[in-house]
């Protein structure tokens, strides 16, 4: 009982946080890169079977119209498959349009099941955008990769997407060291042909307990970034690397929309942003997140060598600009750090946070930290999922309290006065992916703490 509470509790949190709406846990593919596998045994995660319509009608009040309706996304505790094994996705999504007549949807699928009558469906409710995880073209590698054995269904579902003018993205798991680079470099051409908007390429993470084969080296990193340099040079669509691999907050343009507004102004990919509307921006969110609340907003723009430009982005309040910047920081986050460190009366914060967020967070402290507090950035190791994983998201309050430990043994000064814990590391409840809540940190060492 307490385990299908918990898992009810958890789609509530995905609805209500996030306006994603879990559908199924069942997939019809076996991905060997699949987060869902290889994870310690003490993860908390949920699998559902397929939701009624009955569960899903119950769920409407919660979504909130004004934001996206995501399907299909797995970032929360509950295992999210395939949404087109759901026996009732057809009457699901016509239920949604009618419930919510202007509201987007955006739909991530493998593709396999994405025939030809689902695609006119989608064409007809509109304002469905798809992102399709091909991630391989090859029959061999889609069998030994993915477990998929009707490699030409996903391959011809981009086609389909192409023919009923369905927007979609493309994403690929970049597995070059099992699949060759050629496949990877194939698959993002296909995408690119069939007129995706952009194209994220994840790199691939491995815990502990992924088999050897698995594994890969750590110059895969560098291997990568080289190789989506020479394609974003030869390739005509935004290409999007997760994690960014991201230098400075220069709030850069790595890429616009065929057709969009950004590109009828004549923004190019390396544009970088310095103002909009005549204020001037620190970082890729900020300026992003301006221009898309701005009607026609005026953006100035450094371009390499050539004089300061200025461009005129013909859009309304709200509506998508068509450019594509990848994720640094929010300078919100910093301005919420200081409000807990004023009410808290710090004056001195420890900040523990991932290997891969620290660089960016640093650059933030360094900008927008304007309290007379003395912050501090610690970078926590992840010992229990192990292997390459780095995200912050997937710390562990026992990863955290090792950390912590080993910085009170050798501090000189002292108990910071507050630490702050990675928010992203959280349930609303405070509890980390194990369902340990992060107050045991706060009991063991008697420093007050806030997940932020
Ligand atoms: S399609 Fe997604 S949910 Fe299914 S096995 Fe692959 S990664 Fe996992």
């Amino acid at each position: 009982m307490g385990e299908i509470n918990s898992a009810e509790n958890s789609i509530r949190d995905c609805v209500v946080d996030g306006n994603i709406l879990p559908l199924t846990s069942t997939c019809n593919t076996r991905c060997v890169f699949c987060s869902h596998r290889f994870n310690p045994p003490e993860v908390r995660v949920y699998r559902i079977p397929p939701r009624t319509l009955a569960s899903i009608k119950n769920a409407l009040p919660f979504i909130d119209p004004a934001r996206p309706i995501v399907i299909g996304e797995s970032v929360t505790r509950i295992i999210e498959g395939e949404p087109f094994t759901h026996p009732e996705i057809a009457g699901i999504l016509r239920l949604l349009r009618s419930a919510f007549p202007r509201t987007p949807v955006r739909l991530t699928t493998n593709g396999i099941l994405l025939d030809e009558d689902m695609a006119h469906l989608l064409r007809r409710l509109g304002n469905i955008t798809l992102n399709l995880s091909l991630n391989c073209m090859g029959e061999r590698n889609r069998n030994f990769l993915l477990g998929d054995n009707q490699a030409g269904a996903a391959v011809n579902s981009v086609k389909l997407l192409k023919k009923y003018g369905i927007p979609f993205h493309g994403s690929v798991v970049a597995m070059p060291h099992l699949t060759g680079w050629d496949d990877l470099e194939n698959t993002i051409r296909y995408l690119s042909w069939h007129e995706a908007e952009t194209l994220r390429v994840f790199e691939p993470g491995f815990s502990r307990f992924a088999p050897p084969e698995l594994q890969f080296s750590r110059t895969l990193r560098a291997e990568l970034e080289s190789f989506i340099s020479r394609l974003r040079r030869i390739i005509n669509i935004p290409i999007i690397s997760e994690p960014p691999f991201i230098g400075s907050l220069e709030a850069e343009v790595a890429g616009v929309i065929a057709g969009s507004p950004a590109a009828g102004a004549g923004l190019k990919p390396g544009d970088v942003i310095t103002e909009v509307n005549g204020s001037g921006v620190n970082s890729r969110v900020q300026a992003f997140g301006r221009i898309l609340k701005a009607a026609n907003p005026e953006v100035a723009v450094k371009r390499g060598s050539e004089p300061p430009m200025a461009f005129c982005i013909r859009k309304g309040r709200g509506e998508r600009s068509g450019l594509v910047m990848h994720y640094d920081l929010d300078p919100g986050l910093i301005d919420d750090m200081a409000r807990v460190a004023r009410r808290r009366r710090a004056r001195t914060v420890l900040l523990l946070t991932s290997p891969l967020a620290a660089p960016v967070l640093r650059q933030g402290l360094e900008r927008f930290w304007e309290e007379g507090a003395d912050v501090e950035t610690l970078e926590v190791e992840n010992h229990f999922f192990g292997g390459s994983i780095r995200a912050a998201g997937l710390l562990t309050v026992g990863d955290m309290g090792d950390c912590l430990g080993k910085y009170l043994a050798a501090s000189t000064t002292g108990k910071p006065d507050l630490v702050l814990l990675p928010g992203l590391a959280f349930d609303r409840t405070g509890s980390d992916l194990t369902a340990t809540p992060y107050t045991r940190l706060e009991e063991e060492f008697g420093i007050p703490m806030e997940a932020i």
